[in-house]
C-alpha cells in the first residue's frame, strides 16, 4: 500500500516536531511533510530542510502549496502567550501576545485557513491537537493577554466538524516535556478533568504522549470523527496500566464537541 501523506503544522513547535520525528521514523506508511515559518528553526530541530514547506497558517497561498496531495493534516499551530517582564515582587505577571499572533488570528483564522485548504485539496482526515478548558469562558487562561484563547480555539473545533472532513480532536491537558509510553492515558470529555471526576489525577499528559495519539489516530479506524479530553496518571501509579491498545481508547471517545 502506498504511504499516507500527511502534512504537519507547527512542525517547530515542541509537539508538532515530536509528531514529524516520529511519523518519519514509519517510512512504509507515511511521507511526512511539515510546514513552519522559520528555516533556521527547522534546520536548527531537525538538521536539514528537506521535507518542508515554509510559509504562514495567515496567507493561505503558502499552505495551498504544502497540503496539495496530501490524505491527512495534522494541526499543530497555536499562538503562545509571552511574559511581558519578570513580576515585581507579590505581583502576578502579565501577559502578551506577539504582534499578528493574538489567538483568533493563529487558533480562528489560521486553523480555518489550514481547514479551508484542507477541504480544497480534498484532504481526508485532520488530527487537531487542542487544549481543554474551553468548556467555560471564565477559565483563566482567557484573561492572559485579553486573547480569549480557549474561545477561539473551541470556535475552529466547531468549524472543523463543520467542515464535512473526518475529524479526531485531542484536547490534551497541561503539557510535560516527559518520556511518552510509560503511562495510562485516559479520556474523558466536557472538561470533566478539571473539576472533580479524575480522582485527584493532575490534568496532564507529556507532549510524546500526545504525539503518540495523533499517529494512533491516523491509523486506526475508531479515532475519526471524535472529539475528546486526555491526561494521563502520574508515572509512578501503581494502578496504572500503561496504554498500549489504542484502538480501545479511541473506543471510548464520543463524536462532536
Ligand atoms: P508550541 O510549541 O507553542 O508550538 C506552536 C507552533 O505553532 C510553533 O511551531 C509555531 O511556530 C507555530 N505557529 C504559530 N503561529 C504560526 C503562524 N502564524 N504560522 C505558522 N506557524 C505558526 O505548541 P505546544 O506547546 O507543543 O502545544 C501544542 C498544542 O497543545 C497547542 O494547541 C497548545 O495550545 C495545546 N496545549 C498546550 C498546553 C500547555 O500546557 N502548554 C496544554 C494543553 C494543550 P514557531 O515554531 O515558528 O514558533
Amino acid at each position: 500500500m502506498a504511504a499516507k501523506k500527511v502534512l504537519v503544522t507547527g512542525a517547530t513547535g515542541r509537539t508538532g516536531s515530536l509528531v514529524l520525528c516520529k511519523l518519519r521514523q514509519q517510512v512504509n506508511e507515511f511521507e511526512a511533510v511539515g510546514f513552519a515559518r522559520s528555516k533556521s528553526k527547522a534546520q536548527e530541530l531537525f538538521g536539514t530542510n528537506e521535507g518542508f514547506f515554509f510559509g504562514d497558517i495567515q496567507d493561505p497561498l503558502s499552505l495551498e502549496a504544502a497540503i496539495t496531495g496530501c490524505q491527512a493534516l495534522v494541526i499543530l499551530t497555536s499562538a503562545k502567550p509571552k511574559m511581558k517582564a519578570p513580576p515585581k515582587l507579590g505581583e502576578r505577571p502579565e501577559f502578551e501576545f506577539e504582534l499578528g499572533g493574538m489567538p483568533e488570528e493563529v487558533d480562528y483564522y489560521g486553523q480555518k485557513n489550514q481547514i479551508d485548504a484542507a477541504v480544497e485539496a480534498g484532504v481526508e482526515h485532520i488530527v487537531l491537537v487542542g487544549s481543554m478548558g474551553g468548556v467555560s469562558e471564565n477559565h483563566p487562561l482567557n484573561r492572559l493577554g485579553n486573547g480569549n484563547i480557549l474561545i477561539w480555539k473551541r470556535k475552529s473545533e466547531q468549524y472543523l466538524i463543520d467542515s464535512g472532513i473526518d475529524y479526531t480532536i485531542i484536547r490534551a491537558g497541561g503539557l510535560l516535556d516527559q518520556p511518552g509510553g510509560v503511562r495510562e492515558l485516559i479520556v474523558g470529555k466536557d472538561d470533566t478533568f478539571l473539576t472533580n471526576s479524575a480522582n485527584g489525577i493532575p490534568a496532564s499528559i507529556p507532549r510524546a504522549d500526545v504525539a503518540e495519539l495523533v499517529i494512533q489516530a491516523l491509523r486506526e479506524p475508531k479515532a475519526r470523527n471524535k472529539a475528546f479530553d486526555v491526561i494521563s496518571k502520574p508515572d509512578d501509579d501503581p494502578s496504572a496500566i500503561v496504554t498500549t491498545d489504542f484502538a480501545a481508547l479511541f473506543a471510548q471517545t464520543t463524536p462532536g464537541l
